[in-house]
C-alpha cells in the first residue's frame, strides 16, 4: 500500500481538494485517498465547489453525481457527503483522516444559502472564493476579457472589495487563494500586481480578524508556473505581523496526482500551522 519512494512530508494536511463532483475536476474520492497513502499525508479535506449564485445558475450550479452533470441540490450533497463518511471510515482504519468540507464561490448576499448548507449538512471546512470580478471569471479565457477594459488599480479595488465582504459575511473558516487574481493577471499587467495588495489588504486583513476568518496557504500558484504560492511571502508576512490566522495548507488539487503539490517546501513556511512544535 504505501510507495515508500514517495516524499517524506511530516504532519502533511491537504485542506483544499476538488475530487470528481467538481466540474473541472477529475479523481474519485477514493482515488484521492489511495493518492494520499502514497504520498503520506495524514489528513485530506475534500472542498468540491460549491457555486449557487442564482445569478451564474446556468453555468456553474452543478456538482457530478457519478460520471453525470447533475444541478446542484441537497441531494447531489447528500451524495458527497455520505461517500465522504464512507471513506472516513475505510481510510480511518489505514490511518488517514478524511474529512468532507466545500468551497463555496462567494456572493452578494450568499450568507442565508451558506448557513442553511452548513446546518444540514456535516460541513467540516468551508471556503470562501472569489472566483469573478464585476461577472467575469478569473479564469484563462474570461480573465482576457476583463483585464482588457480595466486599469489594474480599479480590478484591485474590486477585487479586494468582494473579498472583504466575503470575510465579513462570517460564514467561512477560510478565505481561498487571497491573491489569485496573480494567475493570469501577472502576464497581463507585469510585476505591478505583485504589490497591487499594498494599502488594499490591509483592511482586509482587519475585517478578517474581527470576524475570525483565516486564509489558506494555496500551493497551485506553482503549477500555474507561478514562482510563489497564494498568497506571496510578502503578503504571508505582512498577515503576520497583523495576526492574521494561518487557517490551512492546501494543494487546490483538482486531480490526484495534484494532491500534496510543493508540500515539502511549504511545510517550512507554514509553521503556525504546528503551535505544539517546540521551537
Ligand atoms: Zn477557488
Ligand atoms: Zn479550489
Amino acid at each position: 500500500m504505501f510507495d515508500m519512494e514517495g516524499p517524506m512530508i511530516e504532519l502533511a494536511a491537504d485542506f483544499h481538494v476538488h475530487p470528481d463532483y467538481s466540474i473541472d475536476a477529475k479523481g474519485s474520492l477514493d482515488e484521492y485517498c489511495e493518492m494520499a497513502l502514497t504520498k503520506r499525508l495524514l489528513e485530506l479535506c475534500f472542498t468540491t465547489h460549491y457555486d449557487a449564485d442564482p445569478k451564474y445558475a446556468a453555468d456553474d450550479a452543478f456538482m457530478v453525481i457519478n460520471g453525470n452533470k447533475e444541478k446542484l441540490s441537497d441531494e447531489t450533497l447528500t451524495h458527497y457527503f455520505e461517500n465522504i463518511r464512507r471513506v472516513h471510515e475505510e481510510y480511518g482504519m489505514l490511518g488517514l483522516m478524511i474529512r468532507g468540507g466545500l468551497e463555496f464561490g462567494w456572493y452578494e448576499g450568499c450568507e442565508a444559502e451558506v448557513t442553511r448548507i452548513k446546518n444540514k449538512f456535516p460541513v467540516e471546512f468551508s471556503i470562501g472564493g472569489v472566483h469573478s470580478v464585476d461577472g467575469l471569471c478569473l479564469c484563462e479565457e474570461s480573465s482576457k476579457k476583463l483585464f482588457k477594459n480595466m486599469p489594474l488599480e480599479k480590478l484591485a479595488d474590486k477585487y479586494f472589495a468582494k473579498l472583504e465582504k466575503c470575510a465579513a459575511s462570517g460564514v467561512f473558516d477560510c478565505l481561498a487563494h487571497i491573491d489569485v487574481y496573480r494567475k493570469y493577471g501577472l502576464e497581463f499587467y507585469g510585476d505591478d500586481i505583485l504589490t497591487i495588495h499594498r494599502g488594499r489588504i490591509e483592511k482586509l486583513f482587519d475585517t478578517m480578524i474581527v470576524h475570525n476568518v483565516g486564509y489558506e496557504v494555496n500551493t497551485s500558484a506553482i503549477r500555474h508556473g507561478h514562482p510563489e504560492y497564494y498568497p506571496t511571502m510578502e503578503i504571508v508576512n505582512l498577515a503576520r505581523e497583523k495576526g492574521v490566522l494561518l487557517r490551512s495548507l492546501g494543494s487546490d488539487a483538482h486531480c490526484p496526482e495534484q494532491l500534496g503539490l510543493d508540500f515539502e517546501v511549504a511545510s517550512s513556511i507554514i509553521y503556525d500551522l504546528f503551535p505544539y512544535v517546540d521551537e
